[in-house]
């Protein structure tokens, strides 16, 4: 564990990545993932998807990628990606780190290369991949429309 002057402390779920990569702007946004694992996104859809009725596996280790949530008899894995490490076109996904710009940048472009190999390796192993970006989930609405694509591949898989 490494500590960055003002104590901050990042993670990335999915590559164990840590940093001290704060920018004033993206600080409050991050703060979310400090504690690693079970991130407030993750943790709003669990919760959401919980509370439907469905039961999942958490951070399967022998699939590409290490999915969020596997839901086994649907075939479906959900990823929560956070937008900075994984670089989603968004306002959080763009801004590059002031300091040793080329070296997160690369960080961050190898874990979207990732992102990829691994969504294709699941399709071709027969998993439906369904992705919620963090964004998605700091707005009710949004986050609602997203775990309700996923609620509707469960019901159609449970009857
Ligand atoms: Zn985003």
């Amino acid at each position: 564990m490494g500590y960055c002057i003002d104590g901050l402390l990042l993670r990335c779920v999915h590559c164990d990545e840590m940093t001290d990569v704060h920018t004033p702007e993206q600080r409050s946004f991050n703060m979310s993932r400090i504690s690693g694992r079970d991130t407030k996104p993750e943790m709003l859809v669990r919760r959401m998807i919980h509370a439907a009725g469905f039961r999942y596996r958490l951070h399967v280790k022998d699939l590409p990628g290490k999915p969020d949530l596997v839901f086994p008899k649907a075939r479906l894995v959900l990823f929560v990606h956070g937008c900075f490490w994984h670089m989603h076109k968004c306002k959080y996904g763009k801004p590059a780190p002031a300091n040793n710009r080329d070296f997160w940048a690369q960080k961050r472009a190898g874990n979207a290369d990732r992102d990829k190999r691994n969504r294709k390796a699941l399709q071709a192993a027969g998993w439906r991949v369904a992705e919620i970006w963090e964004c998605q989930t700091k707005e009710a609405a949004k986050l609602e429309k997203q775990v309700s694509k996923v609620l509707a591949v469960l019901q159609e898989a449970r009857t």
